[in-house]
């Protein structure tokens, strides 16, 4: 059955001298595999449209016996990285890297499409791209089921001091110190992060914030993706990220 769908290129595997496997978000299906036959060679008639951060409109063969599917036709919809500063598209893979690893195969996610869809227009012309980022992370966790508790503690259910912020990884929430020591991996926020954080939970965007804080905020949310994520590898691309 030939079927049509836009869809954000997360990843490419090379499957033969001159075809790759494409893991891509679409937007009717969820993330979905396809075979793009000659896409390696130099005159390949699919161009650009499977390079990873791009939003292609992908015809393809919709196959019942396999999860691969065959493409037939791509087109570039848009791609950030033809007019954003190329220091904005080392933010690019860590979001696509979340996006393949909070979807499961084949199964339509149409809020966290849009949400990876905001954050490739918003690379294209933001001076500060550590922000949309940290959007597309808290939204992603949100889209996973996580909500965290920033009002009180987790576990004695005190209200949190106002000097100390540890934020429990495993949990997801505010601890206070006592019960930090009974829960082990914490990591302590600063108060601008903690007013962003609060700042999401009402709003659903992030305050301005410095850059600093917005990458602390970013390295926090893939610990905890990392930690709720368990049984894959760890998110490698957010190591590139500049330090502050
Ligand atoms: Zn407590």
């Amino acid at each position: 059955m030939i079927q049509r769908t836009e869809a954000i290129i997360l990843k490419t595997q090379n499957w033969s001298e001159s075809s790759r496997i494409i893991h891509a978000f679409t937007r009717k299906f969820g993330r979905m595999k396809f075979m793009a036959k000659g896409v390696r060679r130099t005159k390949s008639k699919f161009g650009a449209a499977f390079d990873p951060g791009t939003l292609s409109q992908v015809v393809f063969y919709r196959s019942i016996r396999s999860e691969i599917h065959t493409a037939s036709e791509a087109s570039v919809v848009f791609y950030p990285g033809q007019t954003c500063r190329t220091e904005n598209l080392c933010f690019l893979a860590p979001a696509l890297e979340v996006a393949y690893r909070a979807t499961d195969l084949e199964s339509p996610n149409l809020a966290l499409f849009n949400n990876l869809l905001v954050l490739l227009k918003a690379l294209e012309n933001s001076p500060g791209p550590q922000h949309p980022l940290a959007e597309f992370c808290l939204a992603s966790i949100n889209n996973l089921g996580y909500h965290p508790v920033l009002d009180r503690c987790l576990d004695c259910r005190k209200p949190i001091s106002e000097e100390q912020f540890l934020f429990s990884l495993s949990l997801g929430g505010l601890l206070c110190p006592g019960c930090c020591k009974k829960h082990g991996e914490s990591v302590a926020l600063t108060r601008p992060v903690l007013k962003g954080l609060d700042f999401w939970q009402q709003h659903d965007y992030l305050p301005p914030m410095e850059t600093a804080d917005s990458l602390f905020l970013i390295r926090l949310l893939a610990e905890f993706i990392n930690h709720h994520l368990s049984g894959h590898s760890r998110l490698v691309s957010f190591k590139y990220l500049p330090r502050d």
